[in-house]
């Protein structure tokens, strides 16, 4: 299982993988791609991993494995890297195209930066899932093959289409390790 670590928070993530059993590679490199079974993409800042995405030449093998079915699970700005179409992005960041969805970069605004709530999930048991919200974006547009999990009022905040799972906000940060677990689960 792999964990891109271009930027942002990838060492939370290969803990909590570590913790559900799972071997936690941190991808840097196109060789590195070609080393995993599946991939997280950890929050940050999409558009400062979309540059590095390019500069390592991460991009293209990514692209290539992505399009051939390897799962993925899009964290805040991993959402933003895995969506179909982004709102208030940057001209020259890109995304994967590799779920469906239309999201909104910051989306909850800067006099509400970061928030924390409990989620309904669709489908998890054991009650609510504590989320942390920081500088999060939302989901705006959903495509026809696109499971909803859990909202916010302001819109979709998880989301799941084949082997693509995605959410707004940092499941790494809290010690509810359910969402990694059922990504595992999937792969
Ligand atoms: N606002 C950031 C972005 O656009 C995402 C924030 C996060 O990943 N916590 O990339």
């Amino acid at each position: 299982m792999g964990v891109l670590a271009l930027q942002g928070a990838a060492a939370r993530h290969a803990d909590a993988l570590t913790a559900l059993g799972a071997e936690a590679v941190l991808v840097r490199t196109p060789e590195d791609i070609a080393s995993i079974d599946a991939l997280v993409v950890p929050g940050g800042e999409s558009t400062t991993i979309s540059h590095l995405l390019d500069t390592s030449g991460v991009r293209a093998p990514l692209a290539e494995r992505l399009e051939g079915g390897m799962p993925a699970f899009g964290t805040c700005a991993g959402m933003i890297l895995l969506a179909t179409d982004v709102l208030d992005g940057r001209d020259d960041q890109r995304s994967f195209g590799a779920i469906d969805i239309g999201v909104r970069r910051n989306a909850f605004g800067r006099q509400r930066d970061s928030f924390e709530a409990d989620l309904e999930v669709a489908g998890l048991e054991g009650g609510p899932l504590h989320a942390v919200f920081i500088r999060a974006p939302v989901v705006d547009r959903v495509g026809g093959d696109v499971e909803v999990l859990a909202e916010v009022e302001a819109g979709p905040v998880l989301c799941r289409s084949g082997a693509i799972m995605v959410c707004s906000f940092h499941p790494e940060l809290v010690n509810d390790r359910r969402l990694h677990a059922t990504f595992l689960e999937g792969v």
